[in-house]
């Protein structure tokens, strides 16, 4: 069989007595801490190692938040409130969490569509700028600010009319559930703030994975003369800007990860040259994915070793129940393979092609296809890697009954 690529192992994970070594521990150590698998393990030295990288090309005036969604395990958001300037989140859930860690709900923007008037409640109670999604959802937080006799924080979340590509930037706007046309902005900002609003700005998000700087870079620059160009119309001082964020991670044969030091040369020559509306005005990034996705791994265990016509399966405890964009049921098109090893022969020669499979009942359960693989058998196990973000939180876990993976952070 001829094997297909498999993604590209993140940076920073070694061998030990020939295993996979993840935070300083052993798989085989980490799986009898946790005494189970399937589990996702995830990397306090790589999160930091993060963010670092990030924060010595980025210029000091751009903050960075995280976007809870991306991993809302309560261990991963209490090490990134040490880490991250503010919080995205987009439920009174990932509200509740954030302040059962204490973290301070000033630090925090809610954005998403959709948000019940119990949600908007909560948030004007505690103090979080609320993201506007449209003129409906402004409407209903005034009344229910005027009823608690309490200020609102509020941004407006902008759809622009354009969008962070892949490759290139396509121009034309677009239909979306998100945010509220452009042109339409400048009157809701004026009633918002006439209606005694606290005024937080705009938030404008434009795409998410991009792994080309040249296209990031346009968004964000695009991102920045729309915002001078609103800020200019509404007339008031524009006290803040998210300006989104998008940077990918490699997951796929041939992907190179994001060039950041591109990135944060062309954000400090944008600082340089800020339009005279945006001066004074505070500048952050929300990132996900970038932060958190390569310092997880999704650790399952290999229950069975069998052959069909001439095919060698190994099928594992685990599956697309934990790691559903593993599988390639995750907004992807044409199914590629993850960064996938047998963690615990994690430096033995590749010598077999084999197909990883879940233990789920469906065709479409499927970790890596005609992989390269060192021959592994029944009990060892099998790192999935990129499995930092949108991984346990964003997979169907209750699909057939076999339950949620184990977490840790480690
Ligand atoms: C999902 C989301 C993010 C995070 O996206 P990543 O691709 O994980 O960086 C950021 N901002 C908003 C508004 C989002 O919906």
């Amino acid at each position: 069989m001829k094997p297909k690529a498999l993604g590209p192992i993140p940076a920073g994970f070694t061998a030990r007595d020939g295993e996979l070594v993840i935070g300083g521990e052993t798989v085989s150590a980490l799986v009898e801490r946790a005494g189970r698998t399937p589990l996702f393990v995830y990397a306090r030295d790589q999160l930091d190692a993060r963010m670092a990288e990030l924060r010595a090309v980025l210029p000091e005036r751009i903050g960075v938040n995280y976007a809870v969604k991306a991993n809302p395990f309560a261990p991963v958001v209490e090490h990134m409130a040490g880490l991250a300037d503010g919080f995205d989140i987009a439920s009174s859930g990932e509200m509740a969490l954030l302040q059962s860690q204490g973290i301070d709900m000033a630090r925090v923007s809610f954005a998403g569509p959709g948000k019940r008037d119990d949600e908007l409640e909560a948030a004007v109670r505690a103090g979080v700028t609320l993201n506007c999604e449209s003129e409906g959802e402004a409407e209903r937080t005034l009344a229910i600010a005027k009823k608690l006799d309490i200020t609102p924080r509020v941004a407006i979340r902008v759809n622009p009319d354009f969008e962070l590509r892949g490759s290139g930037m396509k121009m034309g706007g677009g239909a979306k559930p998100f945010g509220i046309d452009a042109e339409r902005v400048p009157a809701l900002a004026s009633h918002l703030i006439k209606a005694g609003a606290e005024w937080r700005g705009l938030h404008i998000f434009t795409g998410s994975q991009a792994l080309n700087a040249d296209a990031v870079i346009e968004a964000q620059s695009n991102v920045i003369a729309l915002a001078a160009r609103l800020s200019g119309e509404i007339g008031v001082p524009l006290p803040k800007l998210n300006m989104g964020g998008g940077f990918g991670i490699p997951y796929f044969p041939g992907d190179e990860p994001l060039d950041l030091h591109a990135l944060g040369a062309a954000l400090t020559e944008a600082i340089s040259n800020l339009p005279p509306e945006l001066a004074k005005t505070e500048l952050c990034l929300e990132l996900g994915r970038f932060l958190v996705g390569e310092a997880g791994v999704y650790l399952t265990r290999i229950v069975d070793r069998k052959v069909s016509h001439g095919v060698t399966y190994l099928v594992t405890d685990g599956g697309l129940h934990h790691q559903l964009a593993a599988s390639g049921n995750f907004g992807t098109v044409v199914r590629r393979n993850y960064p996938v090893a047998i963690a615990s022969r994690f430096d033995a020669e590749r010598d077999e092609v084999a197909n990883v499979v879940g233990c789920l009942c469906t065709p479409l359960d499927r970790l890596a296809d005609k992989a390269e693989l060192p021959r592994a058998d029944v009990g060892d196990i099998v790192a999935v890697f990129c499995a930092g973000a949108y991984g346990a939180s964003a997979s169907p876990a209750n699909f057939l009954g076999h339950g949620p993976a184990g977490e840790l952070l480690v």
